[in-house]
């Protein structure tokens, strides 16, 4: 299908009694009114009712768990990722613009895509031995999607996992949590005036959305791109740390190397230097986790038991090399590592 996605009934929305309806979805709260469409751009009134333009996808392919990145769930595993159009933020670097900046300035305005199917995408996963994955655009504004996949993935044993900005309600959380195996969150700002710069959205929500999938069980890691002259100072990524820290020292922290793209294109990409300075940063300010996927070779990506050092999982580029690890503890000192490892 090209041109327009399919529009299905969202849920999450209350109406206000004037034909307007609130989108309780994520923290922008549109109020819209008949015809009118959200801040988002894929989920509108239409006569009084909610509808969403995620239930369409446009890719799915196998890919390792170890690119979206997760690095302490099931390593070495195959992740089935699909996508549908849309984002809640407004990245000028974002390197899935197309899909995610759908309806804007610079995104795609002619989605090629098709209706989900969810039992095909659970039966290609669970034949593969592999997850589902939301990921490239923003899965948090496909509940809907992320529920009929999980109700066929659950009793096949498929896990469901988000990449995803956070920017999320309560009440979202809340419903999509028991659903998910584990979430991959974007910090990408230290401040709530740099992320409103880099985003076009606050930053407490993310931090909250954070705590509350791991009160709820949901296995949490965290990216941080480094934009050389935006987010690259030192100051922000100790700032960062230590908010994560002051969550959890054991939150996964994935340091992530720039690389130009959508509308910037001026900074070149993150020196290794700046990405190992913020992983040595990272740690000082307590955090126990600290990985850096490229520039700073297979060092930055290993797992290290925190009590005797052994190395746990060994990684190349972009998947498992070799996982140590015992039922999910130290072969060495027998610790428990944290992560979700079968
Ligand atoms: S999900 Fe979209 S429509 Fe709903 S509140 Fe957020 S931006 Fe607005």
């Amino acid at each position: 299908m090209t041109g327009e996605p399919v529009w299905r009934p969202a849920v999450l929305a209350t109406a206000t009694g004037d034909g307007r309806v609130r989108c309780d979805l994520c923290p922008h709260a549109c109020v819209l009114a008949d015809g009118e469409i959200g801040e988002c751009r894929v989920r509108r009134n239409s006569g009084g009712r909610l509808e969403t333009a995620t239930f369409t996808t446009t890719v799915a392919h196998l890919d390792a768990v170890e690119r979206k990145p997760f690095f302490h769930v099931r390593p070495g595993s195959q992740v089935l990722t699909a996508a549908g159009p849309g984002c809640s933020f407004r990245c000028n670097y974002c390197v899935n613009h197309r899909l995610s900046q759908y309806g804007r300035p610079g995104g795609s305005s002619d989605f090629a895509g098709d209706p989900a199917q969810p039992s095909t995408l659970v039966s290609q996963a669970a034949d593969a031995g592999a997850a589902i994955g939301l990921s490239y655009a923003e899965p948090s504004l496909a509940p809907e999607l992320t529920l009929a996949l999980a109700g066929l993935a659950a009793p096949r044993g498929v896990p469901v996992l988000w990449k995803t900005n956070g920017f999320l309600t309560a009440a979202a959380i809340d419903l999509v949590a028991p659903v998910l195996t584990a979430v991959n969150v974007d910090v990408k700002a230290a401040t709530d005036a740099a992320h409103r710069r880099l985003t076009g959205a606050p930053l407490a929500p993310v931090l909250d959305a954070i705590e509350r999938f791991r009160a709820a069980g949901v296995w949490v890691e965290v990216c941080t791109p480094l934009i050389p002259g935006v987010s690259d100072a030192p100051a922000e990524a100790r700032a960062i740390a230590a908010n994560l820290a002051a969550i959890d020292p054991a939150v996964p922290w994935h340091l992530v190397r720039f690389t130009p793209d959508f509308r910037m294109r001026r900074p070149d990409p993150t020196p290794p230097a700046v990405l190992a300075r913020a992983a040595a940063d990272g740690r000082e300010a307590g955090l126990t986790f600290v990985y850096v996927e490229r520039a700073l070779g297979d060092q930055g990506r290993a797992t290290y038991c925190p009590a005797c050092g052994v190395v746990l999982v060994d990684r190349t580029l972009w998947a498992s090399r070799e996982n140590h690890l015992v039922d999910g503890r130290c072969p060495g000192c027998g610790l428990a590592i944290p992560g979700r490892w079968a």
